[in-house]
This record gives structure tokens, C-alpha cells and sequence, in this order.
């Protein structure tokens, strides 16, 4: 494969950070900040992975994530960056909206909108109160299992259930709480209740939820600023096609193989996808590749549409027993003024076979699904399939007890971790401060 004996060249750097996505600049950054010589190597000639950010017919579209909570952590990487004054935040008193029995009902964010959302009824309101007298989530119950009892059935289906599946693109009944409701397992036994969890940060401001935001030009901008900061460590057009043990002691070095060739490195940072890092580990550990080849993905199809409608919040989630492919659409012109834009969601888990269907079919469902919502047309300005999209967190991730690379060798992944943009930041701070503490050992 190589010559594992090649002595470390002096441009070779410390760390080898796998994937030019989020995770992977997030962590050089955070590398940077602590003195530890990184390199990012990237398989395609654009950074940023998933965050796209396209301008089709004279409109921005986010092809991607479509906002960002603007965390502690990422405002002062944007200040780094000095791009602070190309954001654009949220006003988060903007409402959210449930599609159900014919009518968008908001989504309660403060008392007051629990008291009369129209979304519950009184006594749906009121066995949603009893959660804290509920057992805390166990471990084997699935994600709608433990909703339904902790909120009860109405809760779960017009609210629950529409929210957190539509957010994976998933089914609760299908995710395991041991992987899906770790965050909210570990909130659960901090604050004691989920709904006092939630109590303190909506109506007593205990914790501030951090405005949702992006940028002038898009979500892209951020990993883009990133890369631009740190040109000379950032390799595109580079896939890494292995990883193989420098020498022959269990500690030590690594080969990191290219297509340019082998950088021998004392630390791999892998933040691909799961089917990719496999390939990726396999020479080092053919179990653990074995393991992540069982993640399951869900599939996701992306319809932007253009429409005169008057929108004025975040968007809507359809509930599931509503007759619609439709999973949820996002309201862009009201969120980043941008110009009529609106970016509907179809596939996930309930209907995986969406991926295979034509633009024009596609189309044609997210406009006239749109219209019934909004009452007003809607023109189709761009389709994008995303096949491996979002992590299912379902039975799959039972695998994850199998995945054992050794030292040396670190996942910073959204398979491993969580999903969402500020998570990311969060596990490269935490890995950079772990690196640099062992490297500096
Ligand atoms: C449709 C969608 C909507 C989302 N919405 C939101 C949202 O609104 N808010 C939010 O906070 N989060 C959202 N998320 C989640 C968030 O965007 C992702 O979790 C995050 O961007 C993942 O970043 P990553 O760097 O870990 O992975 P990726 O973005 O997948 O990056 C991996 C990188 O590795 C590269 N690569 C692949 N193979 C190789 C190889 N062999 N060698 C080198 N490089 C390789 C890829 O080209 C890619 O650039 C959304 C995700 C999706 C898919």
C-alpha cells in the first residue's frame, strides 16, 4: 500500500482532519486556537459538505441546513472570521406552525401561546402538564413510546411527532430513546422533569435560546470563511482512501493515504459520513467498518419554491396523519427577507421511495401541497435529492457499540454525536482541547 517506514516530512502536520464539512474546519479552527498544527483534506473541490448555498433564477437557496442557532461559540468564530457584520438573525418571537385538520395552529413557545394554541385541547393541555409525575425515558422504549407516555397521545401526534420526526426526517416509533433522547434523557435528570426543563428556558429565560441566523450570501459562508482563514491547511479535491498504522508498535504514527500521497500524522480526525469513513477505517479495523456500514440513513428531497404567499414566521410541519407527502416547509422570504422563498421538505423515513420520483412529479407535489396550506401558488424553482441525508438514530445505531477504532484514530462526527451546527462546534472544541492536551504530553 505504502512505505509505512517513510520518515514524517516536515510539512506534514499533527493532526489530519478527514472531511472539509463543518466538523472538519470547525476543528481546525479550534486546533488553530490551541497552537496544534492541523491539515483538512477534502474530497470534492467545494468545502462545507452539506451546507450549500446556491444562487439559481436570481435567488439564494439553501440546498442544505437553513439556519444556524448563533451560539456563544460560533459568534466568536464568526468574530474571528470578521464576517459578524454579514449576519442575519431571527427575530425569535417568530412563530412556528403544525398543519393539522386543515389549518396551520402555532406551535406554544411561552405560556401564553400554550393557553391558547388551538393545536391542544383543554385536556390534551392538561395531561401534557402531568409529565412530571411520569417515569423518567428508559433506555428500551422508542422515541413515540416514551413521548406518548410522558405527554400523552395528543401531544405526541400533534405536536411531538410532527416536530422532533420531522426535524430527522424520521418516525419515533422507529427510534430508540438509548440513542434518539440522549440529549433529553440527560436534561430530564439535570432539571428533574422535561417540562421544567423546558419551563426555564422558555418562560423564566433561566438559559437563553441563541437567535436563529445565517448570512447575506448564506449558510455556506461560514465553513467558506473558514477555509479562506486557513488556505494553506485546506486540501480540496484531496479524498483520503485509507489510513494505516506507521510502524509497527500500537502507539504512534498514522498514514493518512491520498491520491497525492501519505502525510504520517500522530492524530486522524474522520468526519465523513458513515458509509465512507468505513471504507475509510477498513484497513485499520475491518470490525468497526463493519459496525458502520449498518447506520441506516433517511433519504430527503429538497423543493424550492417561489410564491407571492404572505408568510410571516418560521414555517410549518405537517402532521403525519395528514394526507401529504409534505414533511414541513420553511419559510425563507420571512426568515432572511428572502424574496419569496420557500423550502419544502419531502421523503424521510415515511416515504423513502420519494428520491426515485422525477423533478417534475416532485414538483408538481410540493407546489400543489403548498397551495392547500397557503392558499396561494406556488412556482417550482429548483429540486435537490439529498439520498443520505439525515442519520436515522433507529435500531441501526445498536452497531455503534462495535465501533472501536483505536487510539489515534477519533470520530467527530453527526452519526457519533449530534446533528445540528452548534453540536458540531461544541465536539471540535472538545476534541481540540483533548488533542492538544495529549499532544503537548
Ligand atoms: C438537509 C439538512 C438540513 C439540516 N438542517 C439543519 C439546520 O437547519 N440547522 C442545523 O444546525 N443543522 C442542520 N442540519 C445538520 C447539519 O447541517 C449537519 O449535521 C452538519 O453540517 C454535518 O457536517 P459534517 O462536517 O459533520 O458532515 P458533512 O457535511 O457530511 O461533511 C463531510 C465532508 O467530508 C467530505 N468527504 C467525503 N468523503 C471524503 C473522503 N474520502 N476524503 C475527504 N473528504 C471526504 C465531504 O465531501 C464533506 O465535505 C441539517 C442537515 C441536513 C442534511
Amino acid at each position: 500500500m505504502s512505505d509505512t517506514t517513510a520518515a514524517a516530512d516536515d510539512a506534514d502536520p499533527s493532526v489530519a482532519i478527514v472531511g472539509g464539512g463543518f466538523t472538519g474546519l470547525s476543528t481546525l479552527h479550534a486546533l488553530a486556537e490551541r497552537g496544534v498544527d492541523a491539515a483538512v483534506y477534502e474530497a470534492t473541490d467545494e468545502v462545507g459538505g452539506v451546507i450549500k448555498s446556491r444562487e439559481i433564477e436570481g435567488k439564494l437557496l439553501e440546498v442544505g441546513p437553513q439556519r444556524l442557532r448563533m451560539t456563544d461559540a460560533i459568534r466568536a468564530m464568526v468574530t474571528d472570521l470578521d464576517i459578524a457584520d454579514e449576519v442575519v438573525t431571527v427575530d425569535d418571537d417568530l412563530p412556528l406552525f403544525v398543519y393539522a385538520d386543515g389549518k396551520l395552529r402555532e406551535v406554544p413557545r411561552s405560556l401564553s401561546a400554550f393557553r391558547r394554541t388551538d393545536l391542544l385541547s383543554v385536556r390534551g393541555k392538561l395531561r401534557l402538564l402531568a409529565e412530571p409525575l411520569t417515569d423518567p425515558i428508559g433506555p428500551d422504549e422508542s422515541a413515540q413510546d416514551a413521548f406518548i407516555r410522558k405527554f400523552g397521545a395528543e401531544a405526541y401526534t400533534n405536536l411531538l411527532s410532527p416536530i422532533f420526526g420531522g426535524t430527522y426526517g424520521s418516525d419515533p416509533a422507529a427510534m430508540p430513546a438509548e440513542h434518539a433522547l440522549k440529549p433529553m434523557m440527560g436534561l430530564e435528570r439535570q432539571k428533574g422533569s422535561l417540562l421544567r426543563a423546558a419551563l426555564s428556558r422558555l418562560v423564566f429565560s433561566e438559559e437563553e435560546t441563541p437567535p436563529a441566523a445565517s448570512f447575506e450570501s448564506g449558510l455556506q459562508r461560514l465553513p467558506s470563511a473558514l477555509a479562506e482563514a486557513y488556505a494553506d491547511r485546506v486540501q480540496r479535491e484531496t479524498p483520503v482512501t485509507g489510513i494505516e498504522r506507521a510502524g509497527s508498535g500500537a502507539d504512534g504514527e498514522w498514514l493518512v493515504h491520498t491520491e497525492d500521497g501519505s502525510q504520517r500524522v500522530d492524530h486522524v480526525v474522520v468526519t465523513t459520513p458513515a458509509d465512507t469513513t468505513a471504507d475509510i477505517v477498513e484497513g485499520v479495523d475491518a470490525e468497526s467498518a463493519a459496525a458502520l456500514r449498518e447506520f441506516n440513513y433517511n433519504p430527503l428531497v429538497l423543493v424550492h419554491l417561489e410564491s407571492a404567499a404572505r408568510a410571516d414566521g418560521f414555517g410549518y410541519q405537517v402532521r403525519r396523519t395528514e394526507p401529504m407527502r409534505t414533511l414541513g416547509v420553511t419559510w425563507n422570504t420571512s426568515l432572511f427577507d428572502r424574496d419569496g422563498v420557500y423550502t419544502a421538505f419531502l421523503g424521510g423515513m415515511h416515504d423513502p421511495e420519494a428520491i426515485k420520483r422525477d423533478d417534475e412529479t416532485l414538483g408538481e407535489t410540493a407546489a400543489e401541497e403548498f397551495r392547500r396550506v397557503m392558499g396561494v401558488d406556488a412556482e417550482v424553482l429548483h429540486v435537490e435529492r439529498m439520498p443520505r441525508a439525515f442519520p436515522a438514530w433507529d435500531d441501526s445505531w445498536a452497531a455503534i457499540e462495535r465501533v472501536d477504532l483505536p487510539e489515534g484514530i477519533t470520530l467527530a462526527t453527526n452519526y457519533t454525536g449530534r446533528m445540528g451546527l452548534p453540536s458540531r462546534v461544541r465536539e471540535a472544541r472538545r476534541l481540540a482541547g483533548e488533542l492538544s492536551n495529549s499532544i503537548s504530553e
